[in-house]
């Protein structure tokens, strides 16, 4: 018996039950499609290819020390995996579940081409995400729409065991094809400051992270230059490593507790897209705002040029790393949507051009989120840009780290563009606010109805 391991975003051997499945058969055939349709469209950018790319070289060596090798296809998943099922005989194929409307209607289609060969597909659960969506929900509905009952039940509800790393594989004869280079797929420039990708260097990360980092993450994680998160995000997306790992591996201090509650809050997430696919791009709870057009700010947001120094900070930022600190995503987003009054889809669309852990699930509902079109509970609120620096950069290293511009000016006048004067900015080469923040946000709040 054959079967074919289909990876798409399990990048990894290790806690793999796709793979520990598929490799119980007499062979197994490890696969991944670069698929046509994916690569055409506006998720498929430079530093996300580059770390995909780099992902896969990774897991071409692991599963090549395991005694196979990755088979690289170009094309429609389906045509791809039918022509390979037909080509090794296969009687069975594995992948992970996943919650896009796209995942899902590849799945359909894969099932619809095996059928007619006899073929099976296996669609394993919480390979992706710790608890599987759809697996925990309120009675007489199909997903939670609030964070903390939803936290409540996940926090008691059982984890999967971890799946083994199967001890050998055997591959039959099968062309494995080339990587492409990165240009190839997608060309442009890439972020100067990416990390790279693969489980690998995502094991490395975490394993720094659990022995290290994690004891500081309750008092530390939402201090912008401390910089004291994990940076397993692009490895979660891509799932370099396993989020079934990551929760039995945390103990139960409270900094571990409160990794963990990220973690679940990115379950949340997928089982919101789960249930509600059309989230990737429509209003989850439409509030009737009607977002203004304006190109100009929006290109001052997209530069980092928008003259609110906290705000420029968190762009740069984004345009350096390709990843954005969590508080500084929640206050650009904050910034675009409700101070610039601007579309919440146009700011997502520029996080996925640039975020290495660019995910539909998390960009989406966490834009939705601060847009207050998602599942926020008190949607009307606005960040106000000045405090929130006050309080999450209080030094304004963050600031001056990515604004060099404005290095030599002190903490208050950093936190408060109100303080700078004209003629001073203008010597540095920093521009004036595109917005009178404060005006903006009450008339936001007005425009709500209600604070
Ligand atoms: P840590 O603080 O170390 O957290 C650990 C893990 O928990 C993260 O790697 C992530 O997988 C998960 N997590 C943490 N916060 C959140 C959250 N708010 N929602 C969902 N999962 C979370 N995250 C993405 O992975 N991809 C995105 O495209 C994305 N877009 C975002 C857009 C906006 C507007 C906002 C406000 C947040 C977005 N996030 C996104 C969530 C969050 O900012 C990142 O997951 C986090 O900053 C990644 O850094 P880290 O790995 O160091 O996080």
């Amino acid at each position: 018996r054959t079967t074919i391991c289909l990876f798409t975003r399990d990048l990894r051997i290790r806690d793999n039950p796709v793979l520990q499945q598929a490799a119980r058969a007499d062979q197994v055939v490890p696969l991944f499609v670069l698929d046509e349709v994916v690569l055409r469209g506006p998720f498929t950018r430079p530093n996300r290819t580059a770390f995909l790319l780099d992902c896969l070289r990774d897991l071409r060596a692991s599963l090549g020390e395991l005694g196979g090798g990755l088979v690289v296809r170009t094309g429609t998943p389906a045509t791809e995996v039918a022509r390979l099922a037909d080509e090794v005989g296969a009687a069975e194929v594995h992948v992970a579940a996943d919650v896009s409307a796209y995942a899902r209607a590849r799945e359909v289609s894969l099932r619809r081409a095996l059928s007619t060969r006899g073929c099976a597909l296996h669609v394993h659960d919480s390979v992706v995400t710790a608890q599987p969506p759809g697996e925990l929900v309120p009675g007489g509905k199909d997903h939670f729409a609030v964070f903390t009952p939803y936290f409540r039940r996940w926090a008691a509800a059982p984890v999967r065991r971890t799946a083994d790393v199967p001890e050998a594989l055997r591959v039959p004869q099968v062309r494995t094809g080339r990587l492409p280079a990165r240009e190839e797929l997608c060309p442009g420039d890439l972020s100067p400051e990416l990390p790279t990708g693969g489980e690998s260097a995502g094991r490395q990360l975490a394993q720094q992270w659990f022995t290290g980092g994690i004891a500081e993450y309750e008092s530390g994680h939402d201090d912008l230059a401390d910089d004291a998160t994990s940076r397993l995000s692009p490895y979660l997306h891509f799932g370099c490593v396993s989020p079934v790992e990551l929760v039995h591996r945390a103990g139960n201090s409270t900094s571990e507790r409160a990794f963990v509650r990220q973690l679940a809050w990115r379950d949340f997430h997928h089982q919101v897209l789960a249930a509600r696919p059309e989230s990737s791009h429509r209003d989850y709870r439409p509030r009737g705002d009607r977002w203004r057009d304006d190109p100009e700010a929006f290109r001052a947001w997209r530069e980092g040029r928008t003259g609110v120094p906290l705000v420029d900070a968190g762009m740069r930022q984004l345009a350096a790393e390709g990843w954005m600190h969590n508080r500084a995503r929640m206050i650009t987003a904050s910034f675009l949507a409700k101070t610039l009054h601007l579309d919440w889809r146009l700011g997502a669309q520029h996080f996925l051009d640039l975020l290495v852990d660019g995910d539909v699930a998390n960009n989406s509902m966490n834009w939705q989120w601060m847009a207050g079109t998602g599942t926020d509970t008190r949607p009307n609120r606005v960040l106000n840009p000045v405090r929130q620096a006050q309080r999450y950069d209080p030094t304004g290293e963050y600031i001056r780290r990515y604004v060099p511009e404005l290095r030599t000016l002190p903490a208050e006048v950093l936190h408060d563009p109100q303080l700078l004067d004209p003629a001073d900015l203008a010597r540095l080469g920093y521009p004036a606010p595109v917005v009178d923040v404060d005006a903006a946000n009450a008339q936001f709040r007005a425009s709500r109805g209600k604070p």
